[in-house]
């Protein structure tokens, strides 16, 4: 019998062509770890969106786009857990905002939609995701859809809050304009588009190429990093229409929420 050594193992390089450059360290122990979150307030967004804003003493800190586990437990035991883009830019304030669609018979948006009221206690654990996190060190252009919206305005609020001068530019498709989540705060830095009614002299359709154009023809110094959040057909159709007007596939992050 022969016997062949086995292959000495290969030095660890990351491959060049898929590092991710910007990827944020995630904190084992925190993202782990349960922690109480107290309601504190709740607002409206729209006729199926609304704000929930929860004090977490032990919040750890996040990055704008990063997202948590939240926790709900019944009184005999059972549990649902899912997952909730953080909507507040990281501000050290102790509390935390999420914004929910009231997804029909939805168990958990459900519960916040319906029955939640300040003063309840639920769980959250997180931050979570080193992937689709902005720390605000790179030209950021941002497409979401529906809540996709909520994870890119965190970084908004963070890019206004620091009042970072480097370039960020947001495209949010909503149905129409009473669908249009944070519509009060979006300023200059933000294009919305309506698939389905839109105010007058505004056309309606879908985002095309046209909307990417002017933004991808003349990157700004060091090129954009694309933020894509929604649904999965969203996603898919939003990173096709990047890659055709030539946005480098390695600089597209997706976060999907369908
Ligand atoms: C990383 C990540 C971040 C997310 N961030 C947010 C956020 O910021 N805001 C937010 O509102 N949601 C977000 N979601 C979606 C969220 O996790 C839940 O899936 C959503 O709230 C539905 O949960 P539910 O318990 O209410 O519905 P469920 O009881 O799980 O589902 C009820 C019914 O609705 C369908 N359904 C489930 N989810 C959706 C949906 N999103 N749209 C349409 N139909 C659906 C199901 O197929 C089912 O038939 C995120 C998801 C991920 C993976």
């Amino acid at each position: 019998m022969t016997e062949t050594a086995a292959p000495p193992p290969a030095a660890f390089a990351p491959p060049t062509r898929f590092a991710v450059p910007g990827r944020i360290e995630v904190d084992g122990r925190v993202a782990g770890a349960w922690q109480p979150a107290t309601l504190t307030e709740i607002r409206r967004e729209t006729p199926r969106a609304s704000t929930f804003r929860l004090a977490v003493p032990g919040w750890a800190g996040h990055v704008p786009g990063q997202h948590l586990m939240l926790r709900l437990t019944a009184e005999d035991g059972y549990t649902a857990q899912r997952h909730y883009s953080l909507a507040s830019g990281p501000d050290g304030s102790g509390h935390i905002e999420l914004t929910l669609d009231h997804v029909r018979g939805g168990e958990v948006s459900g519960w916040f939609h319906e029955v939640a009221r300040p003063g309840d206690r639920i769980e959250v654990r997180g931050p979570l995701s080193g992937f689709f996190a902005w720390p605000g060190d790179r030209p950021a252009l941002l497409l979401g859809a529906g809540s996709g919206v909520v994870p890119l305005m965190s970084m908004v609020r963070h890019h206004r809050a620091r009042g970072l001068t480097v370039p960020l530019r947001m495209l949010v498709s909503a149905r129409g304009p009473e669908e249009l989540i944070y519509a009060r705060e979006l300023g200059t830095e933000t294009t919305p588009v309506f698939t389905r009614r839109a105010p007058d002299g505004m056309p309606v359709g879908r985002l095309s190429a046209a909307h990417l154009a002017p933004l991808l023809a003349r990157p700004p110094a060091g090129g954009w990093e694309a933020y894509v959040c929604g649904s999965n057909s969203f996603a898919e159709h939003a990173s096709r229409l990047l890659v055709a007007a030539g946005q480098p596939v390695e600089r597209i992050r997706i976060e999907r929420f369908g």
